[in-house]
């Protein structure tokens, strides 16, 4: 699985940053949040898990890793 942030749908507001101790996301240039890892242990998907229940505006997606979206 990797994470996948949705552009377009994130408003920065740093939830994800903040619940995932800045090791999955990470801001980009722009003030969206971009995942910044793709090996992910099952410590790390909880806790995107958790952040996906936090994200106002559900711009938080668990992916296969050969899956192109
Ligand atoms: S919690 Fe959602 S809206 Fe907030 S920074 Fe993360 S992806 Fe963007």
């Amino acid at each position: 699985m990797k994470a996948k942030i949705i552009e377009e749908k994130c408003i920065g507001c740093g939830s994800c940053v903040s619940l995932t101790d800045q090791k999955i996301f990470d801001f980009n240039d722009d003030g969206k949040a971009q995942a910044i890892t793709t090996t992910l242990s099952e410590e790390d998907i909880n806790l995107i898990k958790n952040a996906m229940d936090y994200c106002p505006t559900d711009a938080i997606e668990l992916v296969e890793n050969d899956e192109e979206k």
